[in-house]
């Protein structure tokens, strides 16, 4: 059954938004924000709706849909608006619910995301605050300041790297910004384990 639920993570993982990186609202930690509802189609929905562990619903012939959190947020919760939950790179997300789960303190629940307030990777400077989706994007955000050319090819962010804020590209400020971003990197990372409905209602 794990073997399986995990398939279908690795699966349905790449089909999912962005993975926004947020503050725990309860310890403060690294916590994800994760998307409460996946939408396989075809010969991925099939799958899914024999998957052992896998909690949802045939949403039409074409379509299941996964319930990932079922105890947290239910397919009938009245912020289940999917059509705004599906998060676009383009975006700013505004109004979006989800669960935070949070490898730290283990809490886990529904959570409105309040972007760029909760972004767990964030610097402030006199200037402004420079903030991250994800680990990776501030890896990406380091490099990208740090770089004498400026050069955005071969980046996986390089459309939001590309909308860094002009005050953070001056020359004169590029050490100081990467020491900090390189300081906010040295925290120690904490990865949420793989999840599935069944392991999701075991905890
Ligand atoms: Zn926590």
């Amino acid at each position: 059954m794990i073997a399986v639920g995990a398939a279908i993570d690795a699966t349905y993982g790449e089909t999912l938004g962005m993975q926004y990186t947020i503050r725990c609202p309860k310890c403060g930690g690294e916590a994800a924000f994760e998307e409460p509802f996946l939408f396989p189609r075809g010969d991925e929905a099939v799958a899914a709706e024999h998957a052992a562990g896998v909690t949802g619903f045939r949403a039409n012939k074409d379509c299941f849909v996964i319930v990932r959190f079922p105890d947290e947020f239910p397919w009938r919760d009245p912020d289940n608006s999917h059509t705004r939950l599906r998060l676009g790179p383009s975006l700013p997300p505004q109004d979006i619910w989800g669960v935070c789960v949070c490898p730290r303190c283990v809490f886990r629940g529904k959570h409105r995301l309040d972007w760029p307030k909760d972004a767990f990777y964030a610097a402030s400077f006199s200037f402004g605050t420079l903030w991250a989706i994800c680990r990776e994007h501030l890896v990406e955000l380091r490099d990208y300041i740090a770089s004498s050319d400026r050069r955005l090819k071969g980046y996986r962010w390089a459309w939001n790297l590309k909308h860094t804020p002009k005050e953070f590209l001056l020359v004169r400020r590029r050490e100081r910004i990467v020491s900090v971003l390189d300081r906010l990197l040295s925290q120690p990372v904490r990865t949420a384990k793989k999840l599935h409905p069944a392991k999701n209602r075991s905890r």
